[in-house]
């Protein structure tokens, strides 16, 4: 009885001892990037000489660039290119105007098209509006009276769900659904109240996808008070809308994905990988979504080298491109891993705004969660305290197709759905003290994966998405 009292004490000592050595490591992480970290200047360039990236344009070349000599500067042992052939999507110029009952005259609102939705060729597409408050009710019209005319989706963010981004969720599908079920009646356009929490005229872009079976029609989605008012005029009466737009579908261009690499001491076959998106939506800078975890990814590198941490697995910090309107340097990625057979322990995304981080997101077996739960004190200093949500990233969701553990790293929701996607997605909306703070948790969470793993790590299956890999499919 006696002996095992004493083997107790000893394992608890022993595991009080781990605990604390980790905290001291977890400070001088924190101390590394709130002190040192460089983060915050790779933003500013990233934001201020290159500015947006979309997908297939210009800056998306440079950006490129940028994130090769980035990732040398933070000291990664490799730096390479992956290359993926992304859609070329150019918005060009746009107008929305309203004439409301008997006026004479157009009131012009502001605007922004949805990405990779067709245009008018520039011309004039005028016809009377007819506005709905959901899905459901679009569904009750019939095909006759939405035949030729404009559909608004007066649909709101709900305001009564704390965490935003189940707000996103649900009503980020009027952009996505609303331009495939008008067109399917006949509509000639839509128009969307923007996916945003903002109390302000701020029009918000973001992806949809046509499918198959329509004919493309334009869609533009405009602020929450534009909406209000015309919410208003139609109820007031009748509402005529022009929808002017040059936007337009190129051909497929080739583009990268970034990787930089610290190899590992003992186990360098396997893989650890932390990444943002490059690319970002062609207004604003790109600067929460998702410049931010960009160079937190970066910034993971850069303050394990020069803390002199080797890790015992390969840390692969990932700039993944096109994740906005395409995803297809994430398919690359995974495509390239299950080619060469890399097994992954986990992949940890990056892309919920540069705010101060609150947890991270888990989505994978119970007994690796419960092993990372284990983990929570040392995280409480740094106001790290949720590991109790299912999150992975869309740029990592094909390696969790493959079976490889995801998790995200989720920062305060409050403020993002008011500039994602938008104009004032700008570096000045970045707090550089929130900015670092997201990447402490993330070096810190990877310092701790490495050092205790996961589990035994499985080889990569099958996406079974198809036969041919995804990447090397027509963008369309
Ligand atoms: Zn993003």
């Amino acid at each position: 009885m006696k002996q095992w009292i004493i083997v107790g004490l000893c394992c608890l000592s022993l595991n009080t001892f781990a605990q604390s050595d980790d905290s001291l490591v977890m400070r001088s992480i924190s101390d590394e990037i709130m002190m040192h970290g460089k983060c915050y200047d790779d933003l500013r360039v990233l934001c201020k000489q290159i500015g947006h990236r979309l997908s297939g344009s210009p800056q998306a070349v440079k950006a490129v660039e940028w994130g090769q000599r980035a990732m040398e500067d933070a000291g990664a042992d490799m730096v390479w290119l992956q290359a993926a052939d992304v859609p070329r999507w150019v918005r060009g110029e746009e107008h929305l105007k309203f004439k409301f009952g008997k006026d004479k005259n157009y009131r012009e609102v502001r605007v922004l098209s949805i990405g990779n939705t067709v245009g008018t060729d520039g011309k004039i597409l005028e016809a009377p509006v007819i506005m709905v408050n959901s899905i459901n009710e679009f569904d009750q019209l019939d095909k006759g009276l939405v035949e030729g005319k404009i559909i608004y989706f007066n649909y709101r963010f709900r305001q009564d769900l704390i965490n935003t981004f189940e707000g996103y969720g649900d009503a980020g599908r009027y952009r996505w659904l609303s331009p495939n079920i008008a067109s399917a009646k006949g509509a000639a356009g839509v128009i969307i109240r923007s996916v945003s929490t903002g109390v302000d005229d701020e029009p918000h872009t973001g992806s949809m996808r046509y499918a198959d079976t329509v004919k493309p029609i334009p869609a533009v989605a405009i602020g929450n008070t534009s909406a209000d008012m015309l919410e208003a005029k139609c109820r007031a009466g009748m509402v005529t809308a022009q929808i002017q737009s040059e936007c337009k579908m190129y051909d497929t261009v080739r583009s990268y994905n970034v990787i930089g690499e610290l190899k590992g001491t003992e186990h360098p076959e396997e893989i650890i990988v932390v990444g943002g998106h490059l690319d970002s939506w062609d207004v604003g800078e790109g600067a929460h979504d998702d410049g931010a975890g960009c160079v937190q990814s970066i910034e993971v590198i850069r303050a394990l080298k020069a803390l002199g941490i080797r890790p015992k697995h390969t840390i692969r910090a990932v700039l993944f491109m096109n994740e906005e309107n395409g995803l297809r340097g994430g398919f690359a990625y995974g495509d390239s891993a299950k080619a060469k057979n890399e097994p992954h322990i986990i992949a940890i995304e990056t892309d919920a705004g540069g705010f101060s981080s609150r947890g991270i997101g888990l989505d994978m077996s119970e007994d690796k969660k419960e092993r990372i739960r284990g983990f929570r004190n040392l995280f409480l200093p740094y106001g790290v305290y949720d590991f109790e949500h299912d999150e992975g990233g869309a740029d990592i969701s094909p390696l969790q197709r493959m079976g490889v553990p995801v998790a995200g790293l989720m920062p305060d929701p409050q403020r993002y759905f008011d500039l994602h996607h938008t104009a004032r997605d700008v570096f000045e909306n970045v707090n550089h003290r929130e900015l670092k703070i997201g990447a402490t948790t993330l070096a810190g969470f990877v310092y701790l994966v490495d050092k205790y793993g996961l589990g035994p790590t499985a080889p990569l299956k099958d996406m079974n998405i198809g036969s041919t890999p995804y990447s090397q499919r027509k963008a369309k």
